[in-house]
């Protein structure tokens, strides 16, 4: 097991498949993008599987989400998800997406073995997306969303992240608009997680804005707490239900005695949290020929230290040099 000396136990593993993106979100990248890992430095699709093949057999990971950068753009994905989705005992399996690409490759990925998405859409307008991240491809989101509905890829998670001044005046619309096409809907507050180091407490849209506006049009009960274990997002029943809707408070109400994280960076690192400043390399012991068990002796040791919390509000804390398109969001 993945055990810290919190008592937490990680069974959920994200890992990055690439640190490239096709679109710029101003709260992630800067718009000339970044220097982008050489392709030797990034686990080979062998060295994926190997690594969640030891997670899933020797250290007790249940869940695997594939993520990034944007991991639709790595070639190997569907083979990647087929070669998990084969593994014993079988982890569920999910993406998290920017959704282009996704009215292409949906079907091959849910065939593929993959169980279920998360997409990125923080706007309902093509103007503001274009502004926020930087391309005109709303369209390309929308019919991703689309087609990962039609698959099956469910439930479809849609992470929204309000911008203020950009698209803050949007989450009762962004809501109306996840219910009507059947999307579970989730806010994430900004985090200072970004490339350039330009996020400032006070211009995060908190998540006690965001209910409040979300009040001013539905009613909204909390889900009992034992519902939400591990997850980091807090929900609500909209109207009743059975809708929900979430808020995923980072900042404000971090989550961390309750994480089951662990991370794999693109290049082999492991990450006991987003906002850690250590990491742990596997890649190097893969590469030099270690066995399961040395590796999983790495990883245990690597999540061992873990700390109680991300420090958010600690005056000593430090943003990690890896942007979070790097350590895998
Ligand atoms: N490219 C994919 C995507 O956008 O879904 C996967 C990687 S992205 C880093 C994962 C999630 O992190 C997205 O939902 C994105 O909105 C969110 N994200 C990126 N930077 C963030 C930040 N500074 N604060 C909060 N969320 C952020
Ligand atoms: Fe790309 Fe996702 Fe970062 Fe946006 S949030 S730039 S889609 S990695």
């Amino acid at each position: 097991m993945l055990l810290d000396t919190h008592g937490r136990i990680a069974r959920d593993l994200r890992v990055s498949l690439t640190d490239r993106c096709n679109l710029r979100c101003t709260y992630c990248m800067p718009e000339e993008g970044l220097r982008w890992l050489a392709r030797p430095e990034l686990l080979t699709d062998d060295e994926i599987v190997r690594l969640v093949s030891v997670a899933v057999t020797e250290l007790g990971v249940t869940e695997v989400r594939f993520t990034g950068g944007e991991p639709l753009l790595r070639p190997g994905l569907a083979g990647i998800v087929a070669r998990c989705a084969a593994l014993a005992p079988r982890p569920r399996l999910s993406l998290t997406s920017n959704g282009i690409g996704l009215a292409r490759t949906a079907r091959a990925l849910r065939a593929a073995g993959l169980d279920r998405v998360n997409v990125s859409l923080d706007t309902l307008r093509p103007a503001v997306f274009r502004a926020l991240t930087r391309r005109d491809r709303h369209h390309d989101v929308i019919a991703g969303l689309d087609a990962a509905r039609t698959a099956g890829l469910l439930p479809v998670k849609v992470n929204s992240v309000l911008m203020r001044g950009v698209n803050d005046d949007e989450a009762p619309e962004l809501l109306d608009w996840a219910l009507r096409h059947g999307y579970e809907l989730r806010f994430i507050e900004q985090m200072p997680l970004d490339a350039q180091h330009g996020w400032q407490r006070a211009d995060m849209v908190t998540a006690a804005e965001i209910l409040e506006a979300l009040r001013a049009r539905f009613s909204l009960t909390p889900e009992p707490s034992t519902v939400r274990g591990s997850a980091p997002a807090e929900r609500w029943l909209v109207d009743g239900g059975p809708a929900r809707v979430g808020v995923i408070a980072s900042v404000t109400r971090p989550f961390c005695r309750v994480c089951d994280r662990t991370r794999l960076t693109a290049d082999g690192q492991v990450r006991a949290c987003l906002f850690a400043r250590e990491e742990s390399d596997l890649r190097t012991a893969l590469r030099s020929g270690a066995g399961d068990e040395e590796i999983a002796r790495l990883w245990r040791t690597a999540m061992w230290g873990k700390k109680a919390g991300a420090g958010l509000d600690e005056a000593s804390f430090v943003q990690p040099e890896r942007p979070m398109s790097a350590i895998g969001g």
